[in-house]
Parts: C-alpha cells; sequence; structure tokens
C-alpha cells in the first residue's frame, strides 16, 4: 500500500532563455529541480518517486537525486512532446498495488507536507482526483490577439489549479489512454467521466515560467 510520486520535469522551459531545460535553471545554488525532489523525499506521505527528466538529462538528474540522498527514487525517465506524454511515461514505473499517485510539476518547487495530505486524504472518499487551487481574487476578460477586450468572464465558481495532483492510478491510467488532452492529469481524468475534488492550495505552489517567479521563488527559501 504505496505513495508514488511522478515528479515531471521533462519541459523545455523556453521562456526562461536559458541554453538547459527549466529543471535545471538555478534556483539558489541548486538546480530548480532539487528543490521539489528533496521536499517529496522528505515526505512522510510520499514512499516512492519517478523522476521524469528531459530527454538526454537522466543522467544529471540521477546524480542529483544521489547527491541530494535522496532515497526514495526508484526510476529516472524521459519525458515525451507533451506533459500528458512525460504523466505516462512516469506512471508507466509505477507499479499496480499501488494506493495512490500524485503528479507533482517540478516547476512548482515548493511543495509542503500540508499539501500533499490535503490531496490524498479525499481519495479514501472515493474521488477520481483531488487537486489543489486557489480562488480566482482577479477580474477575468478574454482578451484579442489586438488588447480589445472580448468579455468579461464570470469569476463566480473559478479556481486556477495547481499540482501536486492526487488519483488511484488506474483511474489516471486510464484517463490518459483515452482522453490524453488536457493541460493537467485532472482534465484528462474529468474527461473520462471521473469526479475530481478541489482542495485548498497554496500561494507559495507558484509555477516557474519566467526569470522573475525564479527570482521570487528563491526569496520566500
Ligand atoms: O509547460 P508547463 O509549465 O505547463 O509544465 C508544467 C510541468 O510539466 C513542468 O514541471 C514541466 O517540466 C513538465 N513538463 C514535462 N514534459 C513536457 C512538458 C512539461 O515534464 N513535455
Amino acid at each position: 500500500m504505496t505513495v508514488w510520486a511522478v515528479l515531471v520535469a521533462a519541459g523545455r522551459g523556453e521562456r526562461l532563455g536559458l541554453d538547459q531545460p527549466k529543471a535545471f535553471a538555478k534556483l539558489g545554488e541548486d538546480p530548480l529541480l532539487a528543490e521539489p525532489l528533496r521536499r517529496l523525499d522528505d515526505s512522510a506521505w510520499v514512499d516512492s518517486i519517478v523522476v521524469v527528466a528531459p530527454a538526454g538529462w537522466e543522467e544529471p538528474s540521477i546524480l542529483l537525486a544521489e547527491e541530494l540522498g535522496c532515497g526514495k527514487v526508484r526510476a529516472c525517465v524521459a519525458g515525451g512532446a507533451e506533459r500528458a506524454d512525460s504523466v505516462r511515461n512516469g506512471l508507466a514505473e509505477v507499479p499496480d498495488d499501488a494506493v495512490a499517485v500524485l503528479v507533482h510539476d517540478a516547476a512548482r518547487p515548493l511543495v509542503t507536507d500540508d499539501v500533499v495530505e490535503r490531496v490524498l486524504a479525499p481519495l479514501s472518499e472515493g474521488w477520481d482526483g483531488v487537486v489543489p487551487g486557489l480562488q480566482v481574487a482577479d477580474t477575468l476578460k478574454r482578451v484579442g490577439g489586438d488588447g480589445a477586450v472580448a468579455e468579461t468572464v464570470a469569476r463566480e465558481g473559478l479556481w486556477a489549479v495547481q499540482t501536486p495532483q492526487a488519483f488511484p492510478p488506474d483511474v489516471l491510467r486510464r484517463a490518459l489512454a483515452s482522453h490524453p488532452g488536457g493541460t493537467d492529469c485532472a482534465a484528462s481524468v474529468e474527461a473520462a467521466g471521473g469526479r475530481v475534488k478541489v482542495v485548498a492550495g497554496d500561494p507559495k505552489l507558484l509555477k516557474v515560467t519566467t526569470r522573475e517567479d525564479l527570482a521570487r521563488i528563491a526569496s520566500w527559501l
């Protein structure tokens, strides 16, 4: 009865403008990947970890895990073209008897044990997926390519969703096989007819997209 984490780190991170993948951008002294890896390895809720590395970066990723003493890393596999491909590659390493799988973006380094606990707990109530989210506070507008506002979108009931996202492994496997599109795993589970619950996320689970995001997260560490 084990909980597995699939840490997806295979994005290119083009908007950072670096000549290495985002997971190896520096956050303080270490590569970005080090922070979420260390935190998941330290988590009391996580038994085993699969790292999904950028293609060609499997060896540096394994070396990093060894340097950090992350003893829960069971496999390191190369990612695919899209995030869903990377998740599928990681999920292939998760055994059938795993009780839950957490899929986490390495680009959100500040994962905490509290949020891991919040997404895992409702799985025992029969949910097909549990995701952390923040209620949208800003007014939302759909804007055309010329900058003109096309419409104001009612924000009632809208949440911005983060990772880690928790699923029964077989539910996620089937959903990704039948509905691979979507920008997060929960979208596949929803499209496959699954019931997904949103729990409180964490503003510090910011996803690194730009250099400014890296600087902000470094200042929080
Ligand atoms: O591209 P985006 O910011 O949505 O990526 C979210 C997470 O998914 C990142 O941690 C990134 O490394 C990962 N990813 C991946 N394989 C891809 C694209 C993104 O592992 N092909």
